[in-house]
């Protein structure tokens, strides 16, 4: 897919944010070239209607300088970045603007929680390491190479991602594995799940969190597409019978590897 990259100009750089244990949400892109069949930011945000998501991305190229003017004169917290586009989406290796607001932030005092499906995080281990208030999670949903590649096919391999989780924690990151979304029919299965926590265990995961996938009109359509799902027999919302068949699987398979369990819902 052709990728068409926009350089904007922001007017704030981050707004108050209402998830859990966040203080502000910070997105310094808009649109993702990770281009996620189930990905529900176009329905959110009703970015680029119209267009394939993941074929535009805008790069708030001032974001750092907007950001730095937001720290002086407002109450600092805890940022959340890439709360809902991917904050180390491919564009980042050149434009460098994460890393930039990561740099100011830990400088500010600030804490920081990122959210990422790529192992381009670990270019800025340096400024990660030795900041306390930061942490990372990596989001794997499903470790089988085949799905992903037709679900996820801009981003980094399952494997890639778990061995930054890990490189991660070895530097002394605060880190967490965001099992998401789990996706009913796709990658709920008991074999998937048993899969995707023991291959977190191998990569020296203490705990994880879950979602399950947030289904939406945008997303549900494009998911079937890619999964050649005619009937919409794949991909609908979970019910409340598979959410908990979901918590039950992955709680005894996180009890057997000692690793902490939570959903985020
Ligand atoms: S990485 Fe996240 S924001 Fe980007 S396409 Fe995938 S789900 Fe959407």
């Amino acid at each position: 897919m052709r990728l068409e990259v926009r350089l904007v100009e922001c007017k704030t750089a981050a707004s108050r944010s209402g998830l859990p244990g966040l203080d502000f949400a910070l997105n310094p892109y808009r649109g993702c070239a990770h281009a996620c069949a189930y990905c529900y930011a176009q329905d959110v945000t009703r970015f680029e209607m119209g267009r394939p998501w993941g074929s535009v991305v805008e790069v708030k190229s001032n974001i750092v300088s907007a950001l730095r003017k937001e720290l002086a004169r407002g109450p600092k917290g805890v940022y959340g970045v890439g709360t809902v586009t991917d904050p180390y989406q491919p564009l980042e290796r050149k434009h460098e603007v994460t890393r930039g607001c990561l740099v100011l932030l830990k400088g500010e005092g600030a804490s920081t929680s990122i959210l990422t499906k790529s192992d381009l995080v670990l270019r800025d281990l340096d400024v990660l390491h030795g900041w306390k208030e930061a942490e990372v999670g990596v989001s794997v949903g499903c470790v089988d190479d085949r799905t992903t590649s037709v679900i996820e096919p801009g981003a980094p391999s399952p494997e890639r991602r778990l061995k930054a989780l890990s490189e991660l924690s070895e530097h002394g990151v605060q880190t967490y594995l965001m099992a998401a979304p789990i996706i009913p029919g796709v990658s709920d299965s008991e074999d998937l799940l048993a899969d995707l926590v023991s291959s977190a265990h191998a990569a020296g995961v203490r705990r994880i969190i879950w979602d399950k996938w947030n289904t939406k009109p945008i997303a549900a359509s494009r998911l079937r597409g890619v999964l050649r799902d005619a009937h919409g027999s794949l991909a609908q919302g979970h019910t409340v019978a598979q959410k908990e068949s979901i918590q039950r699987i992955l709680a005894r398979e996180c009890g057997a590897h000692s690793i902490e369990l939570e959903s985020s819902f």
